[in-house]
């Protein structure tokens, strides 16, 4: 599933081509997508709507339009969301979840092959309730040490599922999980609630480290998330121990082990780096 760098990249790749620009005749292909809204009101108040602003919350991309309702999509593991200034050929029009004109002969689509995202209409109170119950964004600049210290401090979850609990800290799932945890050297598997100043000291500093970098890469591409050009990320190149289980450590050459037992997702960790 897309999480935060690639949906960064994603929404700022669209931004400039989408922002200021007029939904024309939407259309929706699969209804199955939609969350609390039907294809009537969704198509309804799309219809002739203004892109008054494109960005991200959490792994979620967030288009605000004139009328103040926010489109939200979450693309999911098989979702793209693409600026086309050209007609689409037959082979790019398979898999269209929603499409709009956006003059021009330019149009907008949200491509999904399996269909695991999701898509929400929120009018103004929606949308300050559904933002209010994730937690902060990771890379805001009022996100320091102390702020990273009291939301885990909340939780007696292992601290790889408290970094993943988008309640707690929004926009990081299991690619970034791994990868600050190796990085900041702690164990996956210690209790949030009980890590030293120190350990968590680290672990602020390298969840960070790792998004900025990783949305400077364009994102992390292993089957189906491209960019909002269509373009593969390159972070997949520069992970440590994410898909890297029976590989030696980058660090210490120890064969980083994989289990499960966490969080029933695949936790890659070397036992002799993080303690
Ligand atoms: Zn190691």
């Amino acid at each position: 599933m897309p999480e935060l760098p690639e949906v960064e990249t994603i929404v700022r790749d669209l931004a400039p081509r989408l922002t200021g620009r007029t939904l024309q005749a939407p259309r929706l292909f699969h209804a199955d997508v939609l969350y609390r809204v039907s294809r009537r009101r969704l198509l309804a108040t799309l219809a002739r709507n203004r892109v008054e602003e494109v960005s991200r919350r959490a792994k979620h991309a967030v288009l605000r339009l004139a009328s103040g309702d926010r489109l939200i999509i979450q693309p999911g593991m098989t979702g793209n969301l693409l600026v086309y200034d050209r007609r689409l050929t037959p082979a790019e029009r398979r898999y269209v979840v929603l499409l709009a004109g956006l003059g021009k002969g330019a149009t907008f689509v949200y491509r999904d092959v399996r269909r695991l995202g999701t898509l929400l209409l929120l009018d103004e109170p929606a949308w300050r309730s559904y933002t209010a119950r994730i937690g902060p964004e990771p890379l805001a600049p009022d996100f320091d040490g102390a702020a990273f210290a009291a939301r885990l401090r909340r939780t007696r979850q292992a601290v790889k599922k408290a970094l993943m609990d988008q309640h707690l800290i929004a926009g990081v799932g299991n690619i970034y999980a791994n990868e600050a945890l190796f990085r900041a050297g702690v164990d996956p598997s210690r209790r949030a609630d009980r890590l030293e100043p120190d350990a968590l000291a680290r672990l602020h500093r390298e969840v960070r480290a790792v998004l900025t970098e990783a949305i400077a890469s364009k994102g992390t591409t292993f089957r189906d998330y491209r960019t909002g050009t269509g373009r593969r990320g390159g972070f997949q190149f520069r992970l440590h121990v994410y898909g890297r289980g029976g590989e030696p450590c980058t660090r210490c050459g120890t064969i980083l082990q994989t289990t499960h037992t966490i969080d029933a997702r695949a936790t890659t960790f070397c036992w002799r780096c993080q303690t």
